[in-house]
């Protein structure tokens, strides 16, 4: 039994979250026959029916939009951008042996333009190095350039619109996005290393994640409060212009979960991709305009951390940031926010989540369970089981089944659609992860992998350590790769101890059959929730479900005088 710890604190089944993981796992699962529990197989659906890419390029703004319900209309020619005309940021690139066409601009005002420094930097792949293409770096006056578009959308179009046409354009995006999606997942799997077919996955999720959002956009709701003397009432209000800065492991799941909320409530979006990964948020650009949003409302920019990440922190014109990312960035966010303007801030961040096997459980399927926890993505996901924790009666049996699982990971290129997983995302990441293991073969028993595959490229061997002190570096720290410790314990209350021994609390797994078990050890357990949004260092704010919502919402308490005198 897999127990969905602190589910209180996170969005139910029903949200986008439950969407976006079945997209990974249980639905593919479930969809394609034979393929093994949770681990998604190639999928029948991504090979049959699709349509090839689309090297069409995106219609230019230049036709007036028009906002049925609305009595306005806008003509993009009033901005001051050049137009795609004027500069032409497409680029040919070879997926699956064809050439395709991508955008490599930053996106301001719906138009897809240079850096103003006119400097660019390489994107690789991760399976050869080699380069991709260049896209053009934002620096801090193309985050100045994009504030100023967004809050004039903001302040002209954006806060007149109202919930069911902000709705209405969500719901366009996601159709756009599923139209597009093998085309997004193509793209996705070349920049980020994962399998094509994973990225598949991931792709739908975006799609339900952004339907689940249109839903809510004509549902944002105060309260109303009467006594004898005064009527008062909250409005749920937006922000304005907010940052939003993703990491690369899920390039597109990120962007989702961020676009989502923040234009559900009527806010409008600078955002910055990893520098690690920029190719598919582009490609999204291109759907934002397509499916009719106001130039100005959304906003990409390809970048730096220190540089155009940084500028989007210290903006004193953006009131809100959310960011997902490591915990050492998190904190100088904090710190960058505290300095300037105060800006909220939310930080969805590292982890190093426990899942914990009792001796009642199901050991097959606890087993593959655990496996798919850590190898998943390549080990690179934030709430990752990179600690597995099995009750000692059970600890020979269950190894055996962890350890004959492992060996059967096949590592490939991202476009080889057998196997799960691909190269590491780049080459700092993959030096990263073979330092933890050298530091590990130090620390604990290596029983498993061990090293790089191959010579080309960023592949590293699913690899497994047992016998590992509690205060090695490997159990404590995130590795973010395919690296696991698996450990032994004898009683609940130690496992309680070691599992919450951590400065992170994102997430963690629970396999018994004994319900009381299952619900005493959550309540104990000091992390967010199985998947994102943490306790402690992984952490503030929760994303997705209705909870999403609030990040994005300022309250404002009205009070109308309905008696009073002086
Ligand atoms: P990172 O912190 O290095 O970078 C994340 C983003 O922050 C990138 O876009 C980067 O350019 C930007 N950035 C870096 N320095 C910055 C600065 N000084 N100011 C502003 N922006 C800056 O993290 P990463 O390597 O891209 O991602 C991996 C980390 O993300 C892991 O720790 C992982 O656990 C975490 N993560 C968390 C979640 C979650 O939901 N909790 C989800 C995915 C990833």
């Amino acid at each position: 039994m897999i127990t969905a710890v602190n589910s209180t604190r996170r969005s139910t089944s029903a949200t986008p979250l439950a969407l976006f993981h079945r997209g990974y796992h249980l639905h593919r699962a479930n969809s394609s026959p034979g393929a093994r529990f949770g681990r998604p197989s190639p999928p029948q659906r991504y090979a049959a029916t699709l349509p090839p890419h689309p090297t069409r390029i995106p219609p230019t703004s230049t036709t007036p939009l028009t906002f049925p319900h609305q009595n306005f209309s806008l003509s993009t020619t009033k901005f001051s951008q050049p137009s795609s005309s004027q500069f032409d940021d497409l680029v040919e690139v070879n997926i699956r042996g064809e050439k395709v066409k991508i955008h490599t601009g930053l996106f301001i005002n719906n138009e897809f333009i240079p850096a103003v420094s006119g400097k660019t930097f390489p994107t690789i792949n991760p399976a050869t190095g080699e380069v991709i293409c260049q896209v053009h770096e934002a620096d801090k006056a193309d985050v100045d350039a994009a504030v100023a578009a967004a809050k004039t959308a903001f302040k002209s179009v954006w806060k007149k619109t109202d919930g069911a046409e902000r709705g209405r354009l969500l719901y366009k995006l996601a159709d756009l996005v599923e139209r597009d999606i093998k085309f997004l997942a193509d793209l996705e799997a070349l920049d980020n290393g994962k399998k094509a077919h994973i990225a598949y996955g991931d792709v739908e999720g975006v799609v339900g994640c952004l339907r689940y959002y249109a839903g809510w956009a004509d549902k944002i709701e105060g309260k109303t409060m009467m006594d004898t003397s005064k009527f008062n009432f909250t409005r749920h209000e937006p922000f304005g212009v907010v940052g939003q800065i993703i990491p690369w492991n899920f390039p597109l799941g990120m962007l989702s979960w961020k676009f989502g909320p923040a234009l559900a409530t009527g806010n409008v979006i600078v955002l910055k991709s990893s520098e690690k990964t920029p190719l598919s948020a582009l490609a999204v650009a291109a759907l934002v305009r397509e499916a009719g949003f106001p130039p100005g409302v959304v906003n990409i920019l390809s970048g730096y951390g220190p540089t155009a990440g940084q500028a989007i922190v210290a903006h004193p014109e953006i009131l809100k940031v959310a960011f997902t990312g490591s915990t050492r960035t998190g904190r100088s966010l904090v710190e960058t926010s505290a300095k300037t303007n105060l800006k909220k801030v939310t930080l969805e961040l590292g982890g190093k989540s426990p899942s914990i096997v009792f001796e009642d459980a199901d050991l097959e399927e606890a087993a593959k369970w655990t496996n798919m926890g850590i190898f998943f993505n390549h080990g690179q996901v934030c709430c990752a089981g990179s600690r597995v924790y099995v009750q000692e009666s059970v600890a020979a049996k269950f190894m055996e089944k962890f350890k004959q699982l492992t060996s059967e990971q096949k590592l490939g290129d991202q476009f080889d659609d057998t196997g799960d997983q691909g190269p590491l995302v780049d080459e700092v990441q993959f030096n990263n992860v073979l330092k933890f293991i050298e530091v590990g073969k130090k620390e604990g028993k290596l029983i498993a992998g061990g090293g790089r595959l191959g010579s080309k490229g960023y592949f590293i061997q699913p690899t497994v350590f047992t016998d590992v002190p509690e205060d090695a570096r490997i159990m404590k720290e995130e590795i973010f790769g395919p690296v696991v410790c698996v450990n032994t314990f004898k009683t609940e209350e130690e496992i309680l101890e070691k599992a919450n021994s951590s400065p992170y609390g994102l997430a963690a797994a629970v396999f018994t059959k004994d319900l009381n078990r299952a619900i005493r050890v959550s309540s104990e357990l000091e992390a967010g929730m199985v998947w994102m949004g943490g306790y402690k260092e992984s952490g503030w704010g929760r994303e997705l479900g209705a909870y999403g919502l609030d990040n994005y919402l300022q309250i404002k308490s009205v009070k109308i005088n309905l008696s009073m005198t002086l």
